[in-house]
C-alpha cells in the first residue's frame, strides 16, 4: 500500500470499516479480555456525535494493539486497526525513509520508547550472536543527541560514550570521534551501537554518519547503526531529499520518528522502523496470553494512535506534505535574514525550521515571554525557536523588534 492523499469522505469510510473489522464489545462476544469500550458514563457513545468522527469513534471503541502486527500473528481482536497500523508502517518506512520491500515496526509510546526499542534489539543482538558481556556493548552517539539514550544505557546496562561537536556548527567532530572509539575500546568495549541524529532536538543539526563508520570500519568493529529520527522524520525526508540517513543505506538498519512533533498527531504516537529479522530479538515468550507473543516494549496501547498518524499522512499526500514543509523553510529563512539583518548569532541547519540563537543576544526576561527553550535551564548558553504551524511571522515580528533593541542597547 502506497502513501497517497485521500478524499475526506473516503478516509472517513476506511476508517470505519477498519472499525467493523475489530471485534465490538457491543454487538459481538468478547469476554475474556481485561478491557472494554471508554466508560460510557463519561465518554459519550452517542451515535450523532460519532458518525462523522472517524478518530474519536475508535477512541470510545478502545481497540488494543499490543504487540508487534508486521510479524506472522497478532491477537486477532482487532485485526481491521492493527492494518492501519500496518499501513503506517509501510508509508514511513517504504514511501518517506525510501525502503525496499517490508519493514517491521510498530507504533510505540514516543521516540524515547523507540530509541529504547532499538537499542534494546542490538544489545540483544550482540550477546545472542557473539555472546557479548553487558560491559563489552556500547552506545556510541553525540554530546547532541537526546536524553533517551542515557536512559536507554541505564536501563539495559551497556555504556555510553558521547562525541562532541563543533560548539558553532554542530557537526560531529571527526577527531573526537576517532578518540571516543579508542577510548572504548581500551576500555573493554568490542561492540558499538551507533545512533545518528536526524535534527536533534535543541539545533536541529543532522550527523555526517560516515564519520561514525569510517571509524569503526577502519578498525574492524562490529557496530549497528539507528537513526534517531524523532524530531527530523517528518521533516528533513522533504527539506533535503538528497540524504543519505533512510533504508536505501546499507548500514542503516533502525530508524525512531515521532508523529507527535512535527506531524501534529497527538501524544504517544512515536513510531519505530527496522529491516525484518530483528524484532525476534526483542520477543518476549513468557508474554504467552498474547498472540503471537510481545516484540514491543510497551505492552498494551491503543488503536487510535495508529489510526490518527494514518488519517494526518492520507489527509495530506506526499505531494501536500511537501508543500507544508516548504512553507516552514520558508519562513524559517525569513525569520534567519532579520536576524542577520540584526547582526544577531544563531545556528540553524540549512534543511531544518529550529533556529537557536545565542544567548548572549537574549534576555531570560524575553525568553520567558516569548517562550523560547533553553538548552539548558540553569545557565542556557543558546535558546532555540522552532517554527511549526503555529509560529507565524506575525508571532515572530515582535520578537525580532526586542532582540534589535536588545543588541542596540550593548
Ligand atoms: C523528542 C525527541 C526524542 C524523544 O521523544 P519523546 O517522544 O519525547 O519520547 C528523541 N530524540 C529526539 C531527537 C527528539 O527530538
Amino acid at each position: 500500500m502506497r502513501w497517497v492523499k485521500k478524499e475526506q469522505d473516503d478516509i472517513k469510510s476506511y476508517i470505519f470499516n477498519a472499525l467493523d473489522n475489530n471485534k465490538n464489545y457491543v454487538k459481538e462476544k468478547v469476554l475474556g479480555i481485561p478491557a472494554s469500550y471508554l466508560d460510557s458514563k463519561v465518554f459519550s457513545q452517542d451515535n450523532a456525535i460519532l458518525k462523522d468522527a472517524p478518530f474519536l469513534s475508535v477512541m470510545v471503541n478502545n481497540p488494543n494493539h499490543i504487540g508487534c502486527h508486521t510479524l506472522d500473528a497478532s491477537e486477532s481482536f482487532f485485526s481491521g486497526t492493527q492494518a492501519i497500523e500496518r499501513e503506517v508502517i509501510s508509508f514511513t518506512a517504504n514511501d518517506i525513509l525510501k525502503g525496499e520491500g517490508d519493514f517491521d515496526g510498530y507504533i510505540a509510546s514516543g521516540g524515547t520508547e523507540a530509541n529504547i526499542q532499538a537499542i534494546w534489539i542490538y544489545r540483544n543482538y550482540f550477546i545472542q550472536r557473539y555472546n557479548a558481556r553487558h560491559d563489552e556493548i556500547c552506545i556510541l552517539c553525540s554530546e547532541d543527541s537526546h536524553y533517551s539514550m542515557d536512559k536507554a544505557a541505564n536501563l539495559l546496562n551497556v555504556r555510553i560514550y558521547k562525541a562532541a561537536v563543533d560548539a558553532n556548527t554542530r557537526a560531529l567532530s571527526a577527531v573526537d570521534v576517532e578518540l571516543t572509539v579508542e577510548t572504548a575500546l581500551d576500555e573493554g568495549v568490542k561492540y558499538f551501537i551507533v545512533v545518528a541524529n536526524m535534527m536533534t532536538t535543541m539545533f536541529g543539526s543532522v550527523d555526517d554518519y560516515n564519520v561514525y563508520t569510517d571509524t569503526l570500519i577502519a578498525r574492524n568493529c562490529k557496530f549497528k547503526l539507528h537513526v534517531d529520527a524523532a524530531y527530523g522524520g517528518f521533516y528533513y525526508p522533504f527539506s533535503n531529499p538528497d540524504n543519505e540517513l533512510n533504508f536505501a543505506n546499507e548500514h542503516v538498519t533502525s530508524i525512531t520518528l515521532d508523529a507527535h512533533k512535527m506531524a501534529q498527531a497527538p501524544y504517544g504516537t512515536g513510531i519505530f522502523l527496522i529491516r525484518k529479522g530483528f524484532m525476534g530479538y526483542a520477543t518476549t515468550k513468557e508474554a504467552s496470553y498474547v498472540k503471537g507473543d510481545d516484540s514491543t516494549l510497551i505492552g498494551s496501547r491503543s488503536g487510535a494512535n495508529a489510526v490518527a498518524v494514518w488519517m494526518i499522512l492520507s489527509k495530506y499526500g506526499p505531494h501536500e506534505w511537501f508543500e507544508k514543509i516548504v512553507v516552514l523553510q520558508n519562513r524559517t529563512s525569513w525569520l534567519c535574514k532579520q536576524l542577520d539583518e540584526q547582526a544577531i548569532d544563531y545556528y540553524r541547519n540549512p534543511f531544518s525550521n529550529i533556529i537557536a540563537i545565542k544567548g548572549a543576544f537574549i534576555s531570560p526576561n524575553v525568553a520567558r515571554r516569548y517562550g523560547l527553550v533553553p538548552d539548558n535551564h540553569n545557565n542556557p548558553d543558546w535558546y532555540k525557536v522552532v517554527v511549526m504551524e503555529h509560529v507565524s511571522i506575525e508571532k515572530v515580528e515582535p520578537l525580532i523588534q526586542e532582540l534589535g533593541e536588545l543588541s542596540l542597547q550593548d
